[in-house]
């Protein structure tokens, strides 16, 4: 068995409800934290894809929903991307210095009907720390969903 990162128990401990955000971050997934890394991440690597990847893809249309200021916009003619400011901000549950803006940005695939959310805290944290956030958790963001609703290619 490895030995635990005593780092990621400082981590999980602000992930619980009521530390860093009301419902916290880790929903009521019975994993650990090392391990809903690791399933996402090797999720991720069987796409054939990067969290980079998609992180950049969710910034882009964040950058470009956030044009709408509340109201949807039309990006490649297809995604319909809202970006709703929720006031205040939230810091990042590794540690990091810095807070991200609690703004909602929804996308909606126009062609399927299918719809996906998340947050800049959700970038961030899949971009720096390929973290997801736990099953059941509000703001979750499911990898699979994430590339088939953005139709992103690898
Ligand atoms: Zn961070």
């Amino acid at each position: 068995m490895l030995k635990k990162d005593p780092r990621l128990d400082i981590v999980e401990k602000n992930m619980m409800p009521g530390e860093i955000s009301h419902t916290g971050f880790l929903g009521n997934d019975k994993r650990s934290l090392a391990d809903i890394l690791l399933d996402d991440g090797l999720t991720v690597a069987d796409l054939q894809l990067t969290h980079q990847i998609l992180a950049e893809r969710m910034e882009e249309l964040t950058d470009k929903g956030r044009e709408g200021f509340g109201y949807p916009v039309m990006i490649d003619g297809f995604l319909e991307v809202t970006v709703e400011d929720s006031r205040g901000s939230i810091a990042c549950p590794f540690n990091h210095m810095g807070m991200y803006p609690k703004e909602n940005v929804r996308v909606l695939n126009r062609k399927t009907g299918e719809e996906i959310s998340w947050t800049s805290l959700n970038i961030h944290m899949i971009r720096e720390h390929g973290f997801y956030e736990g099953k059941g958790s509000p703001f979750r963001v499911e990898p699979v969903d994430l590339v088939r609703i953005l139709e992103i290619k690898d």
